[in-house]
Protein backbone atom coordinates (compact mmCIF):
# COMPACT_ATOMS: atom_id res chain seq x y z
CA UNK A 1 0.00 0.00 0.00
CA UNK A 2 0.70 3.68 -0.26
CA UNK A 3 1.29 5.63 3.35
CA UNK A 4 2.55 8.63 4.35
CA UNK A 5 5.55 7.64 6.47
CA UNK A 6 9.01 8.26 7.32
CA UNK A 7 12.25 6.60 7.62
CA UNK A 8 14.09 9.13 10.50
CA UNK A 9 13.31 11.38 12.78
CA UNK A 10 13.55 15.00 11.39
CA UNK A 11 11.60 17.85 9.85
CA UNK A 12 8.09 17.65 8.25
CA UNK A 13 9.78 16.69 5.29
CA UNK A 14 11.14 13.86 6.47
CA UNK A 15 7.19 12.43 5.68
CA UNK A 16 7.40 10.56 3.01
CA UNK A 17 4.44 9.34 0.46
CA UNK A 18 5.99 6.07 -0.17
CA UNK A 19 4.99 2.15 -0.72
CA UNK A 20 5.20 0.04 1.98
CA UNK A 21 4.07 -3.69 3.15
CA UNK A 22 0.36 -4.17 3.10
CA UNK A 23 -0.51 -4.48 7.09
CA UNK A 24 -0.97 -8.24 8.46
CA UNK A 25 -4.63 -9.36 8.86
CA UNK A 26 -4.83 -12.13 11.80
CA UNK A 27 -7.74 -13.99 12.24
CA UNK A 28 -9.48 -11.25 14.72
CA UNK A 29 -8.84 -8.66 12.86
CA UNK A 30 -10.01 -6.38 10.31
CA UNK A 31 -8.24 -4.05 7.34
CA UNK A 32 -10.09 -0.69 6.72
CA UNK A 33 -9.41 1.12 3.56
CA UNK A 34 -8.84 4.63 5.50
CA UNK A 35 -11.09 7.97 4.46
CA UNK A 36 -9.75 10.23 7.05
CA UNK A 37 -7.48 10.07 9.59
CA UNK A 38 -6.92 13.32 12.17
CA UNK A 39 -3.38 14.57 12.75
CA UNK A 40 -2.47 15.34 16.35
CA UNK A 41 0.09 17.59 17.86
CA UNK A 42 1.40 14.52 19.29
CA UNK A 43 2.43 13.39 15.82
CA UNK A 44 5.18 15.83 14.97
CA UNK A 45 6.54 14.71 18.49
CA UNK A 46 6.74 11.00 17.12
CA UNK A 47 8.19 12.16 13.49
CA UNK A 48 10.96 14.74 14.85
CA UNK A 49 11.90 12.08 17.54
CA UNK A 50 11.16 13.84 20.67
CA UNK A 51 8.27 11.96 21.38
CA UNK A 52 10.07 9.50 24.10
CA UNK A 53 8.23 6.38 22.54
CA UNK A 54 11.20 3.75 20.84
CA UNK A 55 9.72 3.82 17.24
CA UNK A 56 10.52 0.96 14.69
CA UNK A 57 10.93 2.80 11.50
CA UNK A 58 9.36 3.53 8.94
CA UNK A 59 6.75 4.17 11.22
CA UNK A 60 2.98 5.09 9.81
CA UNK A 61 1.37 7.69 12.11
CA UNK A 62 -2.29 8.63 13.15
CA UNK A 63 -4.12 7.48 15.98
CA UNK A 64 -7.82 8.47 14.76
CA UNK A 65 -9.30 7.35 11.72
CA UNK A 66 -12.67 6.14 9.86
CA UNK A 67 -13.21 3.97 6.75
CA UNK A 68 -14.41 0.52 5.35
CA UNK A 69 -13.74 -2.57 6.09
CA UNK A 70 -12.11 -4.22 2.42
CA UNK A 71 -11.17 -7.25 4.77
CA UNK A 72 -12.04 -9.54 7.77
CA UNK A 73 -10.14 -12.46 9.77
CA UNK A 74 -11.62 -15.70 10.16
CA UNK A 75 -12.59 -14.70 13.99
CA UNK A 76 -13.69 -11.25 13.55
CA UNK A 77 -17.25 -11.74 14.27
CA UNK A 78 -20.00 -9.10 13.32
CA UNK A 79 -17.61 -7.03 11.22
CA UNK A 80 -18.32 -7.35 7.70
CA UNK A 81 -16.32 -6.11 4.76
CA UNK A 82 -18.19 -2.81 3.09
CA UNK A 83 -19.07 -1.92 6.78
CA UNK A 84 -18.34 2.02 7.63
CA UNK A 85 -16.02 2.13 10.66
CA UNK A 86 -14.00 3.39 13.48
CA UNK A 87 -11.92 2.10 16.22
CA UNK A 88 -11.14 2.57 19.82
CA UNK A 89 -7.60 4.83 18.94
CA UNK A 90 -6.01 2.89 22.00
CA UNK A 91 -6.77 -0.38 23.45
CA UNK A 92 -6.09 -2.27 26.52
CA UNK A 93 -4.98 -6.48 26.48
CA UNK A 94 -8.50 -8.06 27.78
CA UNK A 95 -6.03 -10.56 29.73
CA UNK A 96 -3.76 -9.33 32.06
CA UNK A 97 -4.59 -8.95 35.65
CA UNK A 98 -5.50 -5.41 35.33
CA UNK A 99 -7.24 -5.80 32.76
CA UNK A 100 -8.98 -8.30 34.93
CA UNK A 101 -9.64 -6.08 37.40
CA UNK A 102 -11.61 -4.06 35.23
CA UNK A 103 -8.95 -1.18 35.44
CA UNK A 104 -8.30 -1.53 31.50
CA UNK A 105 -6.46 2.02 31.37
CA UNK A 106 -3.82 0.44 33.83
CA UNK A 107 -3.02 -2.29 31.64
CA UNK A 108 0.83 -2.47 30.61
CA UNK A 109 0.10 -3.64 27.45
CA UNK A 110 -1.91 -1.08 25.85
CA UNK A 111 -1.94 -0.29 21.90
CA UNK A 112 -2.16 3.13 20.39
CA UNK A 113 -2.82 3.17 16.75
CA UNK A 114 0.29 5.32 15.16
CA UNK A 115 2.14 4.83 18.34
CA UNK A 116 2.36 1.47 19.30
CA UNK A 117 1.50 -0.19 15.60
CA UNK A 118 0.19 1.60 12.58
CA UNK A 119 -2.23 3.70 11.96
CA UNK A 120 -4.68 6.02 9.80
CA UNK A 121 -1.83 7.33 7.70
CA UNK A 122 -1.80 5.02 5.08
CA UNK A 123 -4.67 3.53 2.48
CA UNK A 124 -5.15 0.83 4.82
CA UNK A 125 -5.00 -0.32 8.37
CA UNK A 126 -5.55 -3.10 10.38
CA UNK A 127 -7.29 -3.28 13.89
CA UNK A 128 -8.71 -6.06 15.98
CA UNK A 129 -12.19 -6.40 15.39
CA UNK A 130 -13.10 -5.98 18.99
CA UNK A 131 -12.08 -2.46 19.24
CA UNK A 132 -13.82 -1.24 15.60
CA UNK A 133 -16.64 0.78 16.20
CA UNK A 134 -19.29 0.50 13.26
CA UNK A 135 -20.46 3.75 11.96
CA UNK A 136 -24.17 3.96 10.62
CA UNK A 137 -24.41 5.33 6.91
CA UNK A 138 -25.23 8.73 7.36
CA UNK A 139 -22.47 9.53 9.86
CA UNK A 140 -19.53 11.54 8.94
CA UNK A 141 -16.29 9.91 8.41
CA UNK A 142 -14.19 13.23 8.79
CA UNK A 143 -15.98 14.21 12.08
CA UNK A 144 -15.56 11.42 13.61
CA UNK A 145 -11.65 10.74 12.79
CA UNK A 146 -11.48 14.52 13.63
CA UNK A 147 -13.24 14.24 17.46
CA UNK A 148 -12.13 11.50 18.94
CA UNK A 149 -9.36 12.56 21.60
CA UNK A 150 -10.18 16.03 21.64
CA UNK A 151 -13.75 14.68 23.22
CA UNK A 152 -12.89 11.83 25.03
CA UNK A 153 -9.89 14.01 26.65
CA UNK A 154 -12.44 16.47 27.52
CA UNK A 155 -15.20 14.12 28.24
CA UNK A 156 -13.23 12.16 30.94
CA UNK A 157 -11.72 15.92 32.58
CA UNK A 158 -15.66 16.83 33.18
CA UNK A 159 -17.26 13.47 33.84
CA UNK A 160 -14.47 11.59 35.82
CA UNK A 161 -11.58 13.86 36.93
CA UNK A 162 -13.54 16.99 37.94
CA UNK A 163 -17.19 14.91 38.49
CA UNK A 164 -19.21 17.98 37.14
CA UNK A 165 -22.62 18.20 38.57
CA UNK A 166 -25.91 20.43 37.21
CA UNK A 167 -25.37 23.71 38.52
CA UNK A 168 -21.69 23.59 39.17
CA UNK A 169 -19.52 26.72 37.97
CA UNK A 170 -16.66 25.66 35.46
CA UNK A 171 -13.98 27.61 34.09
CA UNK A 172 -12.47 26.85 30.72
CA UNK A 173 -9.02 28.78 30.14
CA UNK A 174 -8.16 30.05 26.35
CA UNK A 175 -11.41 27.93 25.26
CA UNK A 176 -10.87 28.40 21.47
CA UNK A 177 -8.26 25.13 21.54
CA UNK A 178 -9.24 22.09 20.50
CA UNK A 179 -9.96 19.96 23.88
CA UNK A 180 -10.84 23.68 25.52
CA UNK A 181 -13.76 23.74 22.99
CA UNK A 182 -14.64 20.13 23.59
CA UNK A 183 -14.52 20.99 27.51
CA UNK A 184 -17.04 23.58 26.54
CA UNK A 185 -19.79 21.41 25.21
CA UNK A 186 -18.70 18.79 27.31
CA UNK A 187 -19.56 20.65 30.96
CA UNK A 188 -22.60 22.48 29.24
CA UNK A 189 -23.79 18.68 28.65
CA UNK A 190 -23.13 18.09 32.11
CA UNK A 191 -25.26 20.80 32.91
CA UNK A 192 -22.72 23.23 34.30
CA UNK A 193 -22.57 27.48 33.90
CA UNK A 194 -19.31 27.66 32.05
CA UNK A 195 -17.16 30.68 32.19
CA UNK A 196 -14.48 30.74 29.37
CA UNK A 197 -11.85 32.89 28.68
CA UNK A 198 -9.79 33.67 25.29
CA UNK A 199 -6.71 36.07 24.20
CA UNK A 200 -9.23 38.29 21.59
CA UNK A 201 -12.30 39.48 20.88
CA UNK A 202 -12.32 38.05 17.75
CA UNK A 203 -12.21 33.95 19.47
CA UNK A 204 -15.13 35.48 22.09
CA UNK A 205 -17.75 35.41 19.54
CA UNK A 206 -16.78 31.77 18.35
CA UNK A 207 -16.30 30.56 22.11
CA UNK A 208 -19.77 31.95 22.59
CA UNK A 209 -21.02 29.78 20.22
CA UNK A 210 -20.03 26.62 21.42
CA UNK A 211 -22.07 27.31 24.20
CA UNK A 212 -20.49 29.36 27.28
CA UNK A 213 -22.74 31.16 29.53
CA UNK A 214 -19.98 34.06 29.67
CA UNK A 215 -16.78 35.03 27.43
CA UNK A 216 -14.26 36.91 29.18
CA UNK A 217 -11.59 38.25 27.34
CA UNK A 218 -8.01 38.72 28.79
CA UNK A 219 -7.06 42.42 29.17
CA UNK A 220 -5.91 43.20 32.10
CA UNK A 221 -3.34 42.26 34.50
CA UNK A 222 -5.67 40.66 37.04
CA UNK A 223 -8.02 37.67 35.37
CA UNK A 224 -8.78 36.48 38.63
CA UNK A 225 -10.72 39.72 39.89
CA UNK A 226 -11.75 39.56 36.09
CA UNK A 227 -13.16 36.23 36.82
CA UNK A 228 -14.73 36.82 39.83
CA UNK A 229 -16.61 40.13 38.76
CA UNK A 230 -17.55 37.79 35.85
CA UNK A 231 -19.07 35.42 38.04
CA UNK A 232 -20.60 37.91 40.95
CA UNK A 233 -17.96 36.67 43.20
CA UNK A 234 -18.88 33.19 43.05
CA UNK A 235 -16.22 30.92 43.17
CA UNK A 236 -15.69 27.88 40.64
CA UNK A 237 -16.21 24.19 41.20
CA UNK A 238 -13.83 23.48 39.15
CA UNK A 239 -11.24 24.48 36.53
CA UNK A 240 -10.40 22.50 33.14
CA UNK A 241 -7.08 23.66 31.91
CA UNK A 242 -5.37 23.14 29.02
CA UNK A 243 -2.59 25.73 28.68
CA UNK A 244 -0.82 26.07 31.93
CA UNK A 245 1.57 28.89 31.94
CA UNK A 246 1.78 32.18 33.76
CA UNK A 247 -1.94 32.51 34.69
CA UNK A 248 -2.34 29.11 36.45
CA UNK A 249 -1.82 30.29 39.19
CA UNK A 250 -4.79 32.75 38.91
CA UNK A 251 -6.79 30.45 37.54
CA UNK A 252 -6.42 28.09 40.91
CA UNK A 253 -6.80 31.03 42.87
CA UNK A 254 -10.68 31.45 41.38
CA UNK A 255 -11.61 27.69 43.06
CA UNK A 256 -14.03 27.33 45.33
CA UNK A 257 -12.64 25.36 49.12
CA UNK A 258 -11.89 21.92 48.07
CA UNK A 259 -12.57 23.04 44.29
CA UNK A 260 -10.78 20.49 41.58
CA UNK A 261 -8.23 22.07 38.69
CA UNK A 262 -7.65 19.59 36.02
CA UNK A 263 -4.66 20.18 33.90
CA UNK A 264 -4.15 18.33 30.14
CA UNK A 265 -2.41 20.67 28.45
CA UNK A 266 1.04 23.55 28.78
CA UNK A 267 1.16 25.10 25.58
CA UNK A 268 1.43 28.04 27.48
CA UNK A 269 4.27 26.85 29.72
CA UNK A 270 4.98 23.77 31.30
CA UNK A 271 6.35 25.17 34.95
CA UNK A 272 4.10 27.21 36.30
CA UNK A 273 3.87 29.19 39.32
CA UNK A 274 1.93 27.79 42.23
CA UNK A 275 1.59 29.26 45.87
CA UNK A 276 1.95 26.04 48.10
CA UNK A 277 -0.13 28.12 50.81
CA UNK A 278 -3.74 29.17 49.57
CA UNK A 279 -3.53 25.03 47.92
CA UNK A 280 -4.02 23.28 51.58
CA UNK A 281 -5.28 26.28 53.38
CA UNK A 282 -8.10 25.66 50.40
CA UNK A 283 -8.03 22.23 50.26
CA UNK A 284 -7.52 22.34 46.44
CA UNK A 285 -7.21 19.27 44.07
CA UNK A 286 -4.60 19.46 40.82
CA UNK A 287 -5.45 16.58 39.29
CA UNK A 288 -3.44 15.15 35.87
CA UNK A 289 -5.24 13.92 33.16
CA UNK A 290 -3.80 10.73 31.99
CA UNK A 291 -5.70 8.90 29.77
CA UNK A 292 -9.31 8.43 28.32
CA UNK A 293 -10.95 4.89 29.22
CA UNK A 294 -12.22 2.53 26.60
CA UNK A 295 -15.66 3.82 27.98
CA UNK A 296 -14.68 7.19 27.69
CA UNK A 297 -13.96 6.77 23.87
CA UNK A 298 -17.09 5.09 23.42
CA UNK A 299 -19.16 7.94 24.98
CA UNK A 300 -16.88 10.56 22.82
CA UNK A 301 -17.66 8.60 19.50
CA UNK A 302 -21.28 8.98 20.19
CA UNK A 303 -21.01 12.30 21.08
CA UNK A 304 -19.71 12.86 17.63
CA UNK A 305 -21.89 10.73 16.03
CA UNK A 306 -25.38 12.13 17.09
CA UNK A 307 -23.80 15.86 16.72
CA UNK A 308 -23.73 16.56 20.80
CA UNK A 309 -19.96 17.59 20.67
CA UNK A 310 -18.75 19.30 17.06
CA UNK A 311 -15.49 19.73 16.42
CA UNK A 312 -14.34 22.49 14.03
CA UNK A 313 -11.83 21.11 10.79
CA UNK A 314 -9.42 24.04 10.03
CA UNK A 315 -8.40 21.92 6.61
CA UNK A 316 -8.11 18.96 5.03
CA UNK A 317 -5.10 17.24 3.20
CA UNK A 318 -4.35 14.37 1.03
CA UNK A 319 -2.44 11.94 2.23
CA UNK A 320 0.41 12.11 0.02
CA UNK A 321 1.00 15.51 1.07
CA UNK A 322 1.54 14.98 5.08
CA UNK A 323 4.34 16.59 5.40
CA UNK A 324 2.48 19.86 4.02
CA UNK A 325 0.16 19.01 7.02
CA UNK A 326 2.48 18.72 9.74
CA UNK A 327 3.54 22.36 8.54
CA UNK A 328 0.83 23.65 8.42
CA UNK A 329 0.39 22.23 12.15
CA UNK A 330 3.18 23.61 13.48
CA UNK A 331 2.76 26.48 12.56
CA UNK A 332 0.32 26.85 15.36
CA UNK A 333 -2.00 29.60 13.42
CA UNK A 334 -5.37 27.42 12.70
CA UNK A 335 -8.26 26.82 14.76
CA UNK A 336 -10.01 23.67 14.94
CA UNK A 337 -8.45 19.96 13.62
CA UNK A 338 -6.38 19.00 10.43
CA UNK A 339 -7.52 15.70 8.78
CA UNK A 340 -5.71 13.86 6.15
CA UNK A 341 -8.41 12.18 3.22
CA UNK A 342 -7.49 9.37 1.20
CA UNK A 343 -6.11 10.48 -2.32
ZN1 LIG B 1 -4.30 -5.77 29.91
Amino acid sequence: MKAATFYEYGPADAMQYADVPDPDVGPGDVLIRVQACGVNHSDLDSRAGTSRWPFELPMVLGAEFGGTVVDAGSGAGHVRAGDLVTAFLQYNCGRCAQCARWRPDLCAAFEIFGTTRWGGYGELVSAPARVVVPLEPGDEVQAVAAGQCVVSTAWHMVNRLALVRPGDLVLVPSASGGVASALVQCAKLAGATVIATTGSSAKAERVSGLGADVVVVRDGDDIAADLLHATGGRRFDAVLDTVGGQLFGAHLSVLRAEGTLVTCGAHAGEVVPLDLIPLFRNGWRIVGFRLASPGDLAASLELIRRGAVKVPIAATFPVSDAAEAHRFLERRQHVGKVLLVAV
